[in-house]
């Protein structure tokens, strides 16, 4: 098949180095701001008070009051305080949530971000933002939340818990996963994701074994970067469709999720998919990608039971009707009966058919 492909490359630094988090002030002064709100949840309010410090008058406020999934209400709070505190700037210290509210600034305000990522989650790549209202999530792309400079520092995920790690690590591999089918993958995204697979694979194990394992530490990093970068050029499909829903109708946890409901898309998806599934063959070193990583987060002690984080038995056919109400890009037609299987066996927790 010839080539046949569009690719943006945006804009953004990336700073990657065990104790990077030491030339914060070089980056800060790099872009030249002066006034930054720092923007982490409350349990990491300790954390990004060490690593502003030496920062000293260029910190305008702590705000320390991010929340999962970035409430409007938070956002607007966070949006104000910005504001009334003269910010030029967003410093967000953490994972998805943390960034997530620095980007509901930088969408109302403009303000540059400075992102120094936590987790795997990779949000720290992309121009989506993400905003919850009352009954529902909101997502868009705005070029304006796309962070300024990204510091990652391997030594600030090695408090991440192992549990955690393991399928925050998962969710990454979502990203490289359904950007490697994604109608707008170009060849240069499919490496990077390609070598993220590769990379998260080989990684989370040792990550599991020891914690504190800084090459295993800055092994995982290194593929959720390239993970973030994938789902920032890239359309997701079916996977990141039904981690909405769930997410957004029964508040289930977002990495946990994503873990669970990874293998079974995989294994519907994969067969209609020859490019993305020989990629992943090859990162992974196995013929079948989508058991190889359910074993590899079920042996590593993820829950791959929907269930059991608490969605109800009754809720598939409200995630099914909620999947059709809006078109979503994906390499096979998906039927109500491929749904209804596909999450029966990702809430009792079965292997992927
Ligand atoms: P999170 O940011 O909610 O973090 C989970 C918990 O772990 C929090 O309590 C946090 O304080 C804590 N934590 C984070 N890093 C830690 C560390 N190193 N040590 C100890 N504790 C730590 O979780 P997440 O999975 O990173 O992010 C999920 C959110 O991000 C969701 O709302 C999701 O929708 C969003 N997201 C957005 C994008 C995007 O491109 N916009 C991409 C991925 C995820």
């Amino acid at each position: 098949m010839s080539l046949d492909f569009v690719h943006e490359t945006r804009p953004g630094r990336v700073v990657f180095a065990v104790g990077a988090r030491h030339r914060l002030p070089e980056e800060v002064d790099r872009l030249g701001l002066r006034r930054l709100l720092v923007v982490s949840t409350p349990e990491q309010a300790a954390l990004a008070a060490e690593l502003t410090a030496p920062l000293g008058g260029r910190v305008a406020e702590p705000h320390p009051h991010a929340t999962m999934h970035v409430p409007v209400a938070v956002a607007e709070r966070a949006v104000a305080r910005a504001r009334e505190a003269g910010a030029d700037g967003c410093l967000a210290v953490g994972g998805g949530s943390a960034i997530g509210l620095a980007k509901a600034v930088a969408k109302e305000t403009g303000l540059p971000i400075v992102a120094v990522p936590t987790t795997y989650a990779g949000s720290e790549m992309t121009p989506i933002w993400g905003l919850t209202g009352a009954d529902r999530k909101t997502t868009g792309r705005d070029p304006r939340v796309l962070p300024s400079t990204v510091v990652y520092d391997p030594e600030l995920t090695v408090t991440l818990p192992p549990g955690l790690s393991v399928t925050s690590g998962m969710n990454a591999l979502a990203h490289s996963a359904e950007a490697l089918y994604a109608p707008d993958c170009s060849p240069v995204t499919a490496l990077a994701a390609a070598d993220s697979v590769r990379a998260l694979a080989a990684a989370l194990p040792r990550v599991a074994a020891d914690p504190g394992d800084l090459e295993a530490r800055s092994d995982a990093l290194y593929g959720a970067w390239l993970a973030g970068t994938a789902l920032g050029s890239t359309t997701m499909s079916l996977h990141h469709k039904l981690c909405h829903i769930l997410g957004g109708t029964f508040d289930l946890p977002h990495a946990q999720t994503h873990t669970a409901v990874l293998p079974h898309v995989l294994a519907l998806n994969l067969p209609a998919a020859p490019r993305a599934r020989a990629a992943l063959e090859h990162a992974l070193g196995t013929e079948n990608p989508a058991a190889h990583l359910f074993r590899l987060a079920r042996d590593l002690g993820a829950e791959m039971s929907l269930k059991a984080m608490g969605m109800p038995e009754d809720g598939v056919e409200t995630v099914v009707t909620q999947a059709f109400a809006a078109p979503y890009a994906n390499p096979r037609p998906v039927t109500r009966t491929d749904l209804r299987r596909l999450l029966g066996d990702a809430l009792a927790g079965t292997a992927p058919a």
